[in-house]
């Protein structure tokens, strides 16, 4: 069925007909479930939020205040490096400072080259990480699969999920040559490239077989097999899809800066979640220098939502402006908006269930602002440019108030307030 959201004037904001009663996309590619410190990762949950801290896990302070930074934010599992003695040392003091700020939110420990060493030296270390991610291009080259094992039997003796985390720029060298002179003496050998991506998936698949040869369950691995190009990436967890029933995490490897990490990483991400492939996703922004680390969980969460697989935040819908609306007002209040719920959701998520699937509407100028307000749970239409200086405000498709003066935004947020209070009421909690 399609439903119109035509209002029959020409405006650029607006998207005339979406389809909004069938999905578009495929069902979940169907996975076991992995039990990440009490997250549960899997075809059969939610498609998890999760990040990485960039701070320096020997400093406990400012990792566990990162941390908690990216769990206030939404993200369901915090990855920290744990790269020598120092870090795998702080790691037990991190834990304490979580705990004092009462953070629980599960915490990876990220292992490259080192890992067999620092696991068997850092017993407490090991107990607390909730898994821990073995990249198998990274564990040594002579002593590969005995280094690989330690790892795992550590997993296994407490009782830990681990994440064989194959990486385009780190891959397992020793395979690649055995899978390339192979491919050499084939009659009519496959492209370089190509060897590559299966070199990818043999490296994944090989050492989740391991893992279970060693003693992991099936159900304690999940897999990711990262590329920093898109099309690469599709075709290598459609690839990795097709062959085993592990979670899969997914996401782009290196994506970048600001707007082209974003879209890059946006770009990939919705083809293969459309595809129902994903289980829990990371978006590997390259911050600005002193800038937000939450950011990925945000642009996380917004791939999520705008895909409707999942809710977090009260979505604003706002036009994109034109010739009617000259000043920058509409965009300071667009913002304003946006950012007053944002900021609110860490009260609202549990004072108020459900307002995490409220819509807003802020438009700039009648031509289509009553109608797309009609269609939000609240939506405002501010003057355009020789309009009248007033703007409607619409509650649940009827007109409410019509706002006029300075105060509008403020206003309009205690009708909002209003509104959350009344439709998303407290659950009393037993
Ligand atoms: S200002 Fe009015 S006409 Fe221009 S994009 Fe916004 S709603 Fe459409």
């Amino acid at each position: 069925m399609f439903v119109s959201q035509g209002r029959g004037l020409a405006c650029p904001a607006v998207n005339l007909s979406r389809p909004v009663a069938v999905s578009p996309f495929k069902p979940r590619r169907q996975t076991v479930t992995a039990n990440v410190g009490g997250v549960l990762v899997g075809s059969a949950h939610p498609v998890v939020v999760q990040s990485m801290t960039n701070t320096d896990t020997a400093d406990p302070a400012s990792t566990a205040a990162q941390v908690a930074a990216l769990a206030k934010a939404g993200s369901q599992i915090v990855r920290i490096t744990v790269n020598n003695d120092e870090a795998a040392a702080a790691v037990p003091e991190m834990f304490q400072r979580l705990g004092d700020l009462g953070v629980t939110v599960p915490i990876v420990g990220d292992f490259h080259y080192n890992g067999h060493l620092l696991l068997k030296k850092y017993p407490r270390t090991a107990e607390l990480l909730a898994k821990y991610r073995i990249n198998p291009g990274n564990v040594g080259t002579k002593h590969r699969d005995d280094n690989f094992r330690t790892i795992v039997e550590v997993a296994v003796e407490h009782q830990k999920p681990v994440r064989i985390g194959v990486n385009w720029g780190s891959l397992d060298q020793n395979l690649l040559t055995e899978m390339m002179d192979a491919n050499a003496e084939r009659p009519e050998p496959l492209a370089a490239k190509e060897v590559y991506f299966e070199a990818m998936l043999e490296s994944a698949l090989r050492s989740a077989a391991l893992a279970e040869e060693v003693g992991l369950r099936h159900d304690q691995i999940l897999i990711s097999a990262k590329i920093s190009q898109v099309q690469d990436l599709v075709t290598v967890y459609r690839r990795l899809g097709a062959r085993c029933d592990y979670p899969l995490h997914l996401g782009l490897t290196e994506a970048g800066l600001g707007t082209k990490g974003v879209v890059a990483t946006t770009a990939a991400l919705s083809i293969l979640l459309s595809e129902g492939i994903g289980d829990t996703i990371r978006v590997s922004l390259t911050p600005r220098p002193g800038g937000d680390r939450t950011e990925e969980v945000v642009v996380a969460q917004q791939i999520l939502q705008s895909l409707e697989l999942r809710s977090f935040t009260p979505q604003v819908t706002s036009c994109p402006g034109c010739g009617r609306t000259t000043s920058t007002y509409f965009q300071k209040m667009a913002e304003d908006i946006q950012n007053y719920l944002r900021e609110q959701m860490p009260i609202w998520r549990d004072a108020h269930p459900g307002v995490e699937e409220m819509k807003v509407a802020v438009m700039g100028c009648v031509v289509n602002g009553p109608g797309e307000s009609k269609h939000a749970n609240l939506g405002i239409s501010l003057p355009g440019t020789f309009e009248e200086p007033k703007a409607p405000v619409y509650v649940d498709g009827q007109l409410k108030v019509t706002l006029k003066g300075d105060a509008i935004v403020a206003e309009f947020l205690d009708i909002l307030n209003d509104y959350v209070a009344r439709t998303y009421p407290a659950v009393a909690r037993t």
